[in-house]
């Protein structure tokens, strides 16, 4: 079991500085051939970018690199992007979910909840103006998922059909619909716990913390204390987080 971490959409706060991030992105060694998590920003995004794309160009230093398209990314660590037939998404924000044109041959697996939020055109919440129709003017074959009452730990957990064991975490609150991803590893397991947390960042105030990402972030940091077997994660790291954790066995 392999899982490949990498930046997927590099976004630098102008203020402070110092807060450099790069988006997470995942390819999963799975019994069903590589599954991709979340994509970043998409080819199509760099070519006609959209008014949200534009609007974080102005409010961020972002390098805008198409060179960091997961389409791109797979290809660097030696798959062929048709391999890749399933993609997982946390969310559908733009910065998640904008490169999933990029492999129309894929099934797209989320929760039920988020799929509903970006498609009823309704918006309920100043997030859902992160949510771009055009998408999935593809047509995709999405694979929606209910909450169960499976539990990972204390969560309530959706298994996902693939080996290694594999679970959506619902984590509502940054939107809809948010899901992390409990994947087991050789010796415990990987939280990916997307945009509900800000695991390392010790700078930013919790009210801020919570008004963003919504509630899960001190329940995640307390879990994260007493599970030491549990490498938790979120989408939005620290660049030298990609370097020191590009591969987890
Ligand atoms: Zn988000």
């Amino acid at each position: 079991m392999t899982v490949h971490v990498f930046n997927c959409f590099t976004c630098n706060a102008r203020w402070p500085s110092k807060l450099k991030t790069g988006m997470a992105c995942l390819l999963v060694d799975t019994n069903q051939g590589p599954v991709l998590v979340d994509t970043g920003l998409g080819r199509d995004e760099y070519l006609r970018p959209t008014w949200m794309t534009q609007l974080f160009r102005i409010v961020t230093t972002m390098p805008f690199d198409a060179n960091e398209a997961a389409i791109n990314r797979v290809k660097q660590l030696g798959y062929r992007p048709e391999d890749i037939r399933n993609i997982v998404l946390t969310h559908m924000h733009f910065d998640h979910c904008s490169g999933i044109p990029d492999f129309p041959w894929a099934k797209i697996h989320l929760h039920r909840r988020e799929f509903d939020a970006f498609t009823d055109h309704k918006i309920l919440h100043w997030d859902e103006f992160a949510y771009i129709p055009r998408y999935i003017t593809h047509q995709p074959e999405f694979v929606l998922y209910d909450t169960t009452d499976t539990k990972w730990y204390e969560f309530d957990a959706i298994p996902l059909p693939f080996e290694p064991e594999m679970y959506l975490i619902p984590l509502h609150g940054h939107s809809r619909g948010h899901c992390g991803l409990a994947i087991r590893t050789s010796d415990g397991w990987f939280l990916h716990a997307g945009d509900s947390s800000a695991v390392y960042n010790d700078e930013t105030p919790a009210w801020l913390i919570k008004l963003v990402l919504g509630p899960y972030d001190p329940i995640l940091r307390e879990f994260a204390k007493n599970h030491p077997e549990v490498l938790i994660t979120n989408s939005h790291m620290y660049p030298d987080f990609f370097v020191q954790h590009a591969k987890i066995v």
